[in-house]
């Protein structure tokens, strides 16, 4: 028998956003500037950078990127700070590997982070607070990542319109199997916060993101439970991977039939057979990423005019 289960392509889903950039770049009526700094010699940051310039140029944006060594990145990226003609910056991590990366991230500043990775952003989003001022003109920016597995849960429909704004995963449940601070993480609160009950799973426990019954909290709060994988797998509506291992496979036998299945992790943690049981399947969404980065640089430009005007 056939199975019931499609596979959704990054590509399709990110070709609704990449209509959305096409549009703000054609109303703005000049090309963006985006500038990438590789400072590392890893393959894989290098054909990043070039599918994000690929795609950007392709998209009415001026792509540059600039090539420099680890110990020149801190006034690298001051200089680009510093210069009006550049709107938005980008870093491909890691560079050092260890905590400098962590530092070298906040020295891009909070009005070109493409990246949503500033401190200030990151804790907007935890606290769930959606605006930068008092007036709720200017939106905050979340992270690439995490906000483009927000946009593919729309896509799949599993974000329910009918609920108002900031409640539609209301009565979802979500495993994600990763808590990383760039996606797992900040993932589960963005989830929890539109009001789903998310298990993230990582090597040392399982813990629950939930704003409580009937959603009665404004944002999320977090508990360890003493859960299993099985356990919450079983009744997952959405199950989201992302083990950056070539090994790991998410068990077919404990995804839940119907169940929405995303992988982000660069290997596959789902074998294909996984439609036998899953409705949707989307095995990678490195573009829906690329669309968001290049969303949040349009954004960061309608912030700064908004800011501008006041
Ligand atoms: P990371 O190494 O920082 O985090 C991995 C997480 O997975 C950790 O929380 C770890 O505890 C957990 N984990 C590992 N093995 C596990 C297991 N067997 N069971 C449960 N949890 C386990 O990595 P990261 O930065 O979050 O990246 C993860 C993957 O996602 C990588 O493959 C990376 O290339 C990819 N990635 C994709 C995008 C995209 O846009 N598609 C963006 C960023 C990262």
């Amino acid at each position: 028998v056939k199975p019931v289960g499609r596979t959704i392509l990054a590509s399709t889903i990110a070709k609704t956003y990449i209509s959305e950039v096409e549009d703000g770049v054609r109303k703005l009526g000049r090309s963006p500037k985006l500038v990438g700094f590789l400072a590392n010699a890893d393959p894989a940051a290098k054909m990043y950078a070039e599918w994000t310039g690929k795609t950007s140029e392709s998209l009415g944006f001026t792509y540059e990127l600039r090539v420099v060594d680890k110990d020149d990145l801190e006034e690298s990226i001051i200089d680009a700070n510093e210069d009006d003609s550049v709107d938005g910056i980008m870093v491909y991590f890691p560079v050092f590997g260890n905590r400098q990366d962590q530092y070298l991230q906040q020295v891009v500043s909070l009005e070109k982070d493409v990246e949503g990775l500033n401190h200030k952003y990151i804790q907007n989003m935890y606290h769930n607070i959606r605006f930068l001022d008092e007036e709720e003109q200017q939106k905050s920016i979340l992270p690439c990542t995490p906000l483009a597995l927000v946009k593919i849960l729309e896509y799949l429909g599993v974000y329910n319109t009918l609920l108002d704004y900031g409640n539609r995963m209301y009565g979802k449940q979500v495993v994600i199997v990763n808590r990383s601070e760039i996606v797992g993480r900040p993932l589960a609160a963005l989830l929890a916060n539109d009001g789903a009950t998310v298990y993230s799973v990582d090597l040392d426990g399982i813990q629950r993101f939930t704003r409580g019954a009937g959603l009665h909290l404004k944002r999320h709060k977090v508990e360890d439970v003493d859960l299993t994988l099985e356990d919450v797998a079983k009744n997952a509506d959405v199950i989201v991977t992302g083990v950056p291992s070539p090994n790991y496979k998410f068990p077919k036998e404990l995804v839940k039939d119907g169940a929405v299945c995303v992988n982000f992790s660069s290997e596959k943690n789902f074998n294909p057979d996984v439609k036998e049981k899953a409705s949707l399947y989307v095995p990678m969404t490195g573009k829906v990423t690329i669309a968001m980065l290049l969303r949040n640089l349009l954004r960061l430009i309608d912030n700064k005019v908004a800011n501008k005007s006041k």
